[in-house]
C-alpha cells in the first residue's frame, strides 16, 4: 500500500494546502482510457490528464518511441547541439501551423512557453526602437499558467494569482468575450476591446488569448467572429497576436488548432499539453519570421532563453509518434462523435435544478452549475460511479480522450448526469 500518510504531510499537490489537505486517490496504473486505483478500482478519465492524454495511456506506439529513444541516448544539451527527433518535431509542427508561423522554440511546460512568448513580443519591440512597447492587452477570464509572466495575463480576479498582484507587471485587461460560439461579433460586443487598444496601443506590444476556449478561467467558448475581429485590430494598430493553443491544440475544439474556426493566423503560437500524448513535459513557441528577424536583428542579435533540458530528445521523440497517431486515427472523425454523444447526452442537464448552462465544443462537455460545488463530495461520488473528473468552482467539465468508446462516454455523462441532478 503507498504512504497516503507520507503524502498528506509532505507532498505538494496542484493547488493544495499540507494542513487542510484534500484527499488524493492513489493510482497504481493507467490503460487505455483507464486510471486504476491501488485497490484495483478502473475509474473512466474524463479529464485526458487535463487535456493531454489524447491517445489515452499505456499507449503501445508512445511506448515504443520513448523506448527507442531512451536507448539512443535520454538527453543532451541543446546549446551548439541538434538531434533528429527535435528536427523532425519542429519540422511536424512548421507543416501543422499555419504557414506564416515558421520558427520554433522548445520549452519545457505551458507555463514556460507562454513566458517565451512574452519574451519573444518584448524584444521583437526593442528591435525596432520601440521599447516602450511592452504591455499586454489579456482578456478577463483567461488562464495563461502560473510563473510570473504567465500569471500576469491572467484573469486578475478569478485567476488565481491576486496575492501576488505587487509582484505582476499590470497589463491591460479588456472584458471577457460575451458573443458565444455560434454567435455573430456586433461592433458593441468588439467595443471595450477597441477602445482599450486605441488607447493604449503605443505601450502594447501584443495582445494575448486562448483563441475559441477560454480554459481554466471559465471554460468558456467563444465566437471565430469575435477573434477575428481581435485579428483585424491588431493589424490595424501594429500589435502582435498571442495565440495560447496550450489547452486547445491538436484537434481539441473540433479543428486542429482553435484559431482555425477564424481562419486566422496569430503571430505567435503555445503549444503544450497534448503535444507529447500526455507521457513527458514539453511545449513549444512558434512565431513568424517577421518577430524573428525582428528578435534577431535587435540589439541582443539572439533571443534570450535556453532551458536545460530544452528538446528533449525523450520527449521530442514522443511527441512525433503522438502527432503521427493523432494523424493516423482521424481524429476529426473521433473529435465529432464525441461532439454529438455529449451534446445529446449532457443537453438534459439543463433542466435540472442547479445547473445554470450545458456547453459542448468538440470533445470539451461543460456543465455550469448556479452554484460552486462541493468537490470532495462531487469527486467520491463520481468515483463511486466509476469516474475520474476535477470539478472546479461552478464547473463540473469533461474532455476525454479521443479514443472513448461511446458505451464508456454514456458511463461517463450518465455519472455526471445522475450526481448534478441530485444537487
Ligand atoms: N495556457 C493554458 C491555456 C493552459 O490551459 C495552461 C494549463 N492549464 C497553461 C497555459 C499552463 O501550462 P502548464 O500547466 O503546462 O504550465
Amino acid at each position: 500500500m503507498m504512504d497516503l500518510e507520507f503524502d498528506k504531510n509532505h507532498i505538494w499537490h496542484p493547488y493544495s494546502s499540507l494542513i487542510n489537505p484534500p484527499p488524493v486517490y492513489p493510482i497504481a496504473k493507467a490503460e487505455g482510457i483507464r486510471i486504476f486505483l491501488e485497490d484495483g478500482r478502473g475509474l473512466i478519465d474524463g479529464m485526458s490528464s487535463w487535456w493531454s492524454t489524447l491517445h489515452g495511456y499505456n499507449v503501445p506506439e508512445l511506448n515504443a518511441a520513448m523506448q527507442s529513444q531512451m536507448e539512443k541516448m535520454s538527453h543532451v544539451m541543446f546549446g551548439g547541439l541538434t538531434h533528429e527527433p527535435a528536427i523532425e518535431l519542429c519540422k511536424k509542427l512548421v507543416e501543422l501551423t499555419p504557414e506564416p508561423l515558421q520558427k520554433v522554440f522548445l520549452a519545457d511546460s505551458g507555463s514556460v512557453s507562454v513566458e517565451v512568448a512574452i519574451k519573444m513580443a518584448l524584444q521583437y519591440w526593442q528591435s525596432q526602437g520601440k521599447p516602450e512597447k511592452n504591455r499586454l492587452l489579456a482578456l478577463r477570464n483567461g488562464y495563461h499558467g502560473d510563473t510570473f509572466g504567465a500569471m500576469a495575463t491572467c484573469d486578475p480576479v478569478n485567476g488565481m494569482h491576486h496575492l501576488f498582484a505587487s509582484q505582476l507587471t499590470q497589463h491591460i485587461f479588456a472584458p471577457a468575450p460575451e458573443p458565444k460560439f455560434d454567435q455573430p461579433c456586433s461592433d458593441e460586443d468588439i467595443a471595450e476591446l477597441q477602445q482599450l487598444i486605441e488607447q493604449n496601443h503605443p505601450q502594447l506590444a501584443a495582445v494575448i488569448l486562448e483563441p475559441i476556449v477560454q480554459g481554466a478561467g471559465g471554460m468558456r467558448f467563444y465566437s471565430p467572429a469575435y477573434l477575428r475581429k481581435v485579428r483585424d485590430l491588431c493589424d490595424q494598430y501594429d500589435l502582435l497576436l498571442i495565440a495560447d493553443e496550450i489547452a486547445t491544440g491538436f484537434g481539441r475544439s473540433g479543428k486542429m488548432f482553435a484559431c482555425e474556426h477564424a481562419d486566422i493566423c496569430p503571430d505567435i503560437l503555445t503549444l503544450g499539453k497534448a503535444l507529447t500524448g500526455g507521457t513527458m513535459t514539453m511545449a513549444a513557441t512558434l512565431c513568424t519570421d517577421k518577430v524573428a528577424n525582428g528578435i534577431c536583428t535587435g540589439e541582443a542579435g539572439v533571443f534570450m532563453h535556453g532551458p536545460t533540458f530544452m528538446g528533449n530528445p525523450m520527449a521530442c521523440a514522443v511527441a512525433n509518434a503522438s502527432i503521427e497517431l493523432l494523424l493516423q486515427r482521424n481524429w476529426q472523425q473521433q473529435v465529432q462523435k464525441i461532439e454529438t454523444q455529449l451534446k445529446k447526452e449532457l443537453e438534459p442537464l439543463k433542466s435540472a435544478a442547479g445547473v445554470a448552462d450545458v456547453r459542448v465544443l468538440g470533445a470539451i462537455g461543460v456543465v455550469e452549475m448556479k452554484q460552486p460545488v462541493d468537490n470532495r463530495t462531487l469527486q467520491e461520488s463520481l468515483i463511486k460511479r466509476g469516474v475520474w473528473l476535477r470539478p472546479f468552482g461552478k464547473l463540473v467539465y469533461t474532455m476525454p480522450p479521443y479514443i472513448i468508446e461511446s458505451e464508456d462516454l454514456t458511463h461517463l455523462t450518465r455519472a455526471m448526469t445522475e450526481t448534478l441532478s441530485t444537487l
